[in-house]
């Protein structure tokens, strides 16, 4: 699926690119062929001039009359080798030919300034040939008076040669640029697909972690009521110990679907709207005066060292608690009787810094890089409870990055840990 739409991504951008470049290919090649028309249209009319130039109008027998003799190419001497005229015409003012070089026109003479491109047939060389011309047709004038048209033609040779290799030049230059174009969209797609198909592989493993997870507590659920169901009418007691149980395993499934959610539906940076100024430690105070707290704790020793001046911070309050809450419980979860907690909070370093210690279990080295990935348990502290599914942490880890903080843990086997909260101030 993914090498489908990398390949779709790369076709895609080759295609655009490629439509773009022939677009600006073909605008290039019509503004040359039209420079080129330009030039040849330049030197085609400053010939005619200087045939013209030398044309002679004077009074002859009492009458004006035009003479030809003397001029080049239509004149009595013939053309020089070079001059690149294909054929010269002549036409008096009614249109009427009076002298000519090269062929004769098959069509009738049109009196009007006129360039136009021609396909002929030449046969001044060895085999007759097809060739584009460029054709011109000029009145001339004397002294304002009409007294003819000069019409001839130039062959396009040099243009069409040159115009040739510029359609090469450009159709290679598209074709190599087509090629870098389709390998850069095959290595940019595949960057652009890196981040896609790293949350898909971890929406796959969360969704196959939460459904396994989920299947636990399904099944106890199941076994408790048919156990419930073949028990005697009479034998409320049990019925009533089975009906306790599946209460039991809804509500710590009620909890798993909660924190699923949770994790599910925050991810990035939080809104501005959900920010508030709070007093960290009034708010610490709170959460450790709360029952849950309290019942969590109730078989510990639990400290607190809390600054009497307040600390204001810009964060989600109920966030904030959640995830101190996850390292308490966690801290009273794996810590045995008689043993300590205590909640810290200080500013160091332009930082506000909250800590949970306890002197419990710890962890060993070997687990601590993945006690906060999502549904990770140490396999030795997983316990019957059917509260720890390996995702308070995580949920933690979520709620202080989306702070723009960071969660980390020091631990050891045996002894106890200190997790540690770092937010910017
Ligand atoms: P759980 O719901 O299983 O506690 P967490 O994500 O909160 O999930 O914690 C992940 C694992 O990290 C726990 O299963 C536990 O093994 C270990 N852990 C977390 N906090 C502590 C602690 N304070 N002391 C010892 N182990 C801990």
């Amino acid at each position: 699926m993914f090498n489908r739409s990398r390949r779709n991504l790369a076709s895609w951008f080759t295609l655009s690119m490629g439509s773009i470049l022939l677009i600006f290919s073909g605008l290039l090649y019509y503004q040359e062929a039209d420079q080129q028309l330009d030039a040849v249209d330049l030197l085609l009319y400053k010939k005619a001039r200087v045939i013209t130039a030398s044309v002679q109008y004077k009074l002859y027998q009492g009458q004006k009359r035009v003479f030809l003799k003397h001029l080049p190419v239509l004149g009595i001497n013939p053309p020089p080798a070079d001059s690149e005229i294909i054929y010269a015409r002549w036409y008096d003012t009614d249109g009427k030919l009076k002298r000519y070089f090269g062929q004769l026109s098959p069509k009738k003479f049109n009196r009007t300034f006129e360039l136009k491109t021609l396909k002929i047939t030449n046969n001044l060389g060895v085999s007759p040939q097809n060739i584009w011309i460029r054709e011109i047709t000029l009145p001339v004038q004397h002294k304002g008076e009409l007294i003819g048209y000069l019409q001839m033609a130039m062959p396009m040779t040099r243009v069409q040669d040159s115009l040739n290799r510029f359609i090469i030049l450009l159709i290679s230059t598209v074709l190599i640029t087509l090629v870098i174009t389709g390998l850069a969209g095959w290595f940019l797609s595949g960057i652009a697909m890196q981040p896609i198909y790293l949350s898909y592989k971890q929406l796959e493993r969360f969704t196959a972690h939460a459904s396994h997870e989920l299947r636990t507590p399904l099944a106890a659920i199941l076994s408790n009521a048919q156990v419930g169901l073949l028990a005697s009418m009479e034998d409320s007691a049990s019925k009533h110990l089975r009906l306790e149980k599946v209460a039991e395993v809804a509500k710590s499934m009620n909890s798993l679907i909660g924190n699923l959610l949770f994790l599910a539906r925050r991810t990035g940076r939080l809104t501005p709207e959900s920010l508030k100024e709070v007093d960290l430690s009034d708010l610490l105070k709170e959460l450790l005066n709360s029952q849950s707290v309290k019942t969590a704790a109730e078989h510990l020793n639990l400290k607190s060292d809390l600054p009497k001046t307040p600390i204001v911070l810009r964060v989600d309050a109920e966030l904030i608690c959640l995830a101190v809450m996850n390292l308490l419980s966690n801290a009273c979860k794996y810590t045995p009787d008689g043993g300590m907690v205590e909640l810290r909070l200080f500013t160091k370093f332009s930082q506000v810094v909250i800590e949970v210690e306890d002197n419990g279990i710890g962890i060993g080295a070997a687990d601590l890089p993945h006690i906060f990935e999502q549904f990770y348990r140490v396999e030795q502290h997983r316990t019957n409870s059917t509260n720890s599914f390996g995702l308070g942490l995580a949920i933690a880890q979520q709620i202080i990055e989306a702070h723009g903080g960071h969660l980390s843990v020091k631990s050891e086997l045996g002894k106890g840990s200190v997790f540690q909260i770092k937010l910017p101030l």
